[in-house]
């Protein structure tokens, strides 16, 4: 049999490929820039929200129990990410992820001239017209949404395709689902570039499970993550910002009124970010929250409640 005079490294599932020369131009044109995956094989990446599962199931890669050495974090904005999610991300997850050899990448949004854009920015926007968050409606329901699809599904697909995912070479691409969600599995329809799995299903685990998951890695349980803006906070939760974080919390009903001033102007009926058909100051109650946690209102595995 013919040996490779020079064969190719050991190429392990996300290992960078080495780049391949260029043939020489025939004449004195310049070579076309050629589309590449530095990966030498499909794409295996984790879909990372900052909460509970995505952050069990990067204690699970790094245990050896997930197969898993990518981790995509699709910022929504540094002004729109829950602060305390950001500083969990920044303090113990990916020190702890660096550490054992995984990559936790943030990414986030870009406009054409490569400039980030932030969901909060795009609300806040002088003269727009859009509203990408799901508002509550008069009768409490939620408006059309925008913002899961161009900030995190489109956000992680640019990433994908960029590095060689396509109809022909689908990325994986785990979401952290558990078990007591298994409903809001397969709600979303996989993109040609890619192929959605759920390996907490697989590994039958809990939401209630995580907790403890986490802290076998000896990293503190991560706070819920969702924009602190978000119109799917139950109203305990609102409490909560209220009653710990106030700055923020004026913050979420400065925004609510700029909205509304603004569909004003246009002729249109108010929305609001509670489903109770009032200002979320006059809805919120100023008392000591709840002693109990709630379990939704959260966008843990990066796809937002779809
Ligand atoms: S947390 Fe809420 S506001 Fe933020 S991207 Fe998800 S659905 Fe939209």
């Amino acid at each position: 049999m013919h040996a490779d005079r020079h064969p190719p490294p050991a190429c392990p599932t996300q290992e960078p490929r080495r780049p391949r020369r260029q043939k020489q131009p025939h004449s004195g044109a310049r070579p076309k820039a050629r589309k590449s995956s530095p990966f030498c094989g499909p794409i295996r990446a984790f879909s990372f929200g900052g909460g509970w599962q995505s952050t069990a199931a990067l204690v699970l890669a790094a245990q050896g129990e997930l197969d898993y050495r990518t981790f995509l974090f699709a910022n929504v904005g540094d002004d729109s990410e829950h602060p305390a999610t950001l500083r969990y991300i920044r303090d113990h997850a990916a020190p702890y992820a660096a550490a054992h050899g995984i990559e936790l990448r943030q990414l986030s949004r870009t406009r054409r001239d490569g400039t980030t854009e932030t969901l909060y920015g795009r609300l806040m926007r002088e003269g727009s017209r859009s509203i990408p968050i799901p508002v509550r409606m008069s009768n409490g329901v939620p408006g059309t949404r925008s913002c899961t699809a161009d900030f995190k599904i489109r956000v992680i697909g640019r990433w994908l395709k960029a590095h060689g995912a396509g109809p022909a070479n689908p990325a994986t691409i785990g979401i952290g689902i558990s078990v007591d969600e298994i409903h809001r599995a397969n709600n979303r329809r996989s993109e040609p570039y890619e192929h959605i799995v759920y390996p907490l299903l697989d590994l039958g685990i809990r939401r209630t499970d995580c907790p403890r998951i986490i802290r076998s890695a000896d990293l503190p349980v991560p706070p819920k993550s969702a924009c602190w803006f978000c119109p799917f906070h139950r109203l305990t939760a609102w409490q909560d910002m209220r009653h710990d974080q106030p700055d923020l919390f004026t913050r979420a009903c400065h925004l609510e009124h700029t909205i509304n001033t603004r569909r004003a102007a246009l002729g249109k009926d108010p929305v609001y970010l509670t489903r109770y058909n009032a200002p979320l100051a006059d809805v919120t109650p100023d008392i000591d929250p709840l002693p109990f946690d709630e379990t939704d209102g959260t966008c843990d595995s990066g796809w937002c409640f779809t």
